[in-house]
């Protein structure tokens, strides 16, 4: 049976699992052994699942599968910090998930579609189009490798100087994931049920008990997801791409703002924080004389303000390189001209530490490699 036919569990809840489990006509305390090792133990294999008897693990092994993602390739930047995943789906379809490792906390990048159809010209997975949507399991898989990998780490620092060298020490790599970004390749509005089923799954206190505030989900401004997720008893964080705030600048660089423009957008996000009282990010893309002159950081702080002070922070992301796109990152003084002029305005603004841009796994930059590791 090939993978595309065969039950992906990590699809299931534990009531799906034991309504499955008892289809095949095993008792249903299986499936809660089914269900701890899987989101548990984080048993990536039906055959090293010892408390299943050896049988019903041959008929898993025939009839299911743990993910349709197949790992085809992991690169390692920023001397062993950042990892990044390719995985290709049974179409061959090629996503990618990053693992970002610092002395504090660590931080999984996480795609929720193959592809994106929403055409931001700064964005490498922009120029695959948009393939398919990721299942559940198959979005949430991605932080369950990126807590397996994590646990590798402390084991390769004597291999890899540099991550003894960038942390104090060994025992200070976090043993525990502590964020699941939702900033991959995709949109995850544009799949808000798979999405969300893929929170539901990892946040399971009976399960893999990952806390719903340490989720971001970034959307490009899709208000209905904006709207359905402030009414969504789920409290994950979100941001913003935003990147201009001018219409006629982030309509060129973001198709999607002739749909929701600014101001619209702005007034949904207020919207959300005055319901769910939760801070929102907006992630500004810094790119060379397009966005960066201290006339748009003005445009930017008057429309955040425009109405009053909100909740929200602004992180400031100087362009990472992507080929073929004609347009350079911004110069360091203009960043530092940039954020300031927000701080003396009141709208709070970091320039946020680029991670993994030596293996293509930074911001903007997935999908580039997707090709050469399917070909590896
Ligand atoms: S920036 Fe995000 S939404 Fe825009 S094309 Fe890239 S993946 Fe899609």
């Amino acid at each position: 049976m090939s993978d595309v036919q065969k039950i992906n569990v990590l699809d299931l809840s534990l009531a799906e699992l034991t309504a499955q489990v008892k289809a095949w006509g095993q008792p249903a305390f299986r499936a809660k052994q089914l269900y701890r090792q899987l989101w548990v133990l984080l048993t990536d294999e039906f055959e090293a699942m010892s408390d299943l008897p050896a049988g019903f693990r041959a008929f898993l092994k025939e009839h299911a599968c743990i993910s349709t993602l197949r790992l085809l390739k992991v690169y390692r930047g920023d001397g062993g910090l950042t990892r990044k995943a390719v995985f290709a789906l049974p179409g061959n379809e090629t996503i990618e998930a990053v693992l970002m490792v610092y002395p504090d906390r660590a931080t999984v990048c996480v795609s929720s579609q193959a592809g994106c159809p929403m055409g931001c010209v700064f964005c490498a997975t922009a120029k695959l189009g948009f393939m398919k949507d990721l299942s559940p399991g198959d979005i949430a898989h991605q932080v369950l490798w990126a807590q397996r990998m994590l646990r590798e780490i402390p084991d390769d620092v004597d291999a890899d100087g540099m991550v003894k060298h960038r942390l104090d020490s060994v025992e200070r790599v976090p043993g525990r994931l502590t964020n699941a970004v939702f900033m991959g390749m995709g949109e995850p509005f544009n799949n808000y049920t798979n999405w969300r089923a893929s929170v539901e799954r990892l946040h399971d206190p009976d399960g893999f008990n990952f806390g719903a505030r340490n989720f971001t989900v970034s959307t490009v401004g899709l208000i209905p997801g904006i709207r359905k997720l402030m009414d969504d008893p789920l409290q994950v964080n979100l941001a913003i791409s935003l990147h201009a705030a001018d219409d006629e600048i982030r309509s060129a660089m973001m198709p999607v703002n002739r749909r929701y423009p600014v101001g619209d957008l702005i007034d949904a996000v207020r919207e959300y924080t005055d319901k769910t009282h939760r801070r929102v990010s907006f992630e500004y893309v810094l790119i060379e004389e397009k966005n960066d002159d201290l006339h748009e950081a003005q445009k930017l702080a008057d429309v955040l303000l425009a109405k009053g002070k909100f909740p929200m922070h602004v992180n400031l992301i100087p362009l990472n390189p992507v080929d073929d796109i004609g347009m350079t990152r911004s110069s360091r003084e203009r960043v530092n001209a940039f954020r300031n002029y927000l701080e003396s305005r009141g709208v709070p603004a970091t320039v946020r530490i680029q991670r993994g841009v030596d293996i293509n796994a930074a911001c903007g930059q997935l999908a580039g490699d997707a090709a050469k590791a399917l070909s590896a």
